[in-house]
């Protein structure tokens, strides 16, 4: 059973500041709002190499010449732990230009996500739930340095991810690659070394939505 807790949840109605009534959906009794507690999105950012360094800049290193990933040590939340390159999206960022930031900021490291590696719930912390975008990123420059609420960032095996790992749902992610690299090295299969996913312009395809909205706004 999954614990919720009540720490995102409001007492007060955040429009109007009259105490919220009922337990779990709750709502104002003088506006009307409805307190509606939804999982919030997050990002991680997946860098692989063939070896404990980084890539060459604009080299996407693919399964089975995948043999590591790139790992942060964290010092804000769950201090001490690791998982990969990840954070929240603030509002109005677009979510690829999201992963990119967070990776940035913990790693010191330039990258481009090339595609959605996974999709996950998290449930790890009771009173905050959240949805996941795992990307695959490619790295294009920089140096390794960790930062923000990293102190550490390095390459370690996919088969054994650094201990303790934060997210239960990063070790999902990284036994499906370790599995995905040991299918296609016993495979002998050999992935393109190009970009396996088309490039989208995403900040064009947000100022699309925008003009969209605009002109439904007008004709309302
Ligand atoms: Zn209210």
């Amino acid at each position: 059973m999954i614990e919720t807790g009540s720490g995102m949840a409001f007492r007060y109605c955040p429009l109007c500041a009259t105490p919220l009534r009922g337990a779990g959906q709750s709502h104002c009794p003088v506006c009307g709002y409805i307190h509606y507690r939804n999982p919030v999105s997050v990002v991680a950012g997946i860098l692989l190499a063939d070896g404990p360094r980084l890539p060459a800049p604009g080299r996407l290193v693919p399964p089975p010449d995948a043999s590591h990933a790139l790992f942060v040590r964290r010092t804000a939340k769950f201090p001490g732990t690791w998982c990969l390159p990840c954070g929240y999206i603030e509002y109005e960022e677009e979510i690829h230009a999201a992963a990119c930031r967070e990776f940035r900021e913990e790693t010191g490291l330039e990258v481009e996500t090339v595609g959605v590696y996974a999709v996950q719930s998290n449930f790890h912390d009771p009173i905050n739930h959240t949805v996941g975008t795992w990307f695959l990123v490619r790295y294009l420059a920089g140096a390794l340095q960790a930062g923000d609420d990293a102190d550490r960032a390095e390459f370690f095996p996919l088969p054994t991810p650094p201990e303790p790992l934060a997210f239960p749902t990063d070790r999902t992610v990284i036994a499906a690659l370790t599995a995905r690299t040991e299918l296609r090295s016993a495979a002998g299969v050999a992935l393109g070394k190009g970009c396996p996913l088309p490039i989208v312009n995403h900040a064009e395809a947000r100022d699309r939505a925008r003009l969209w909205w605009s002109r439904i706004k007008r004709r309302r």
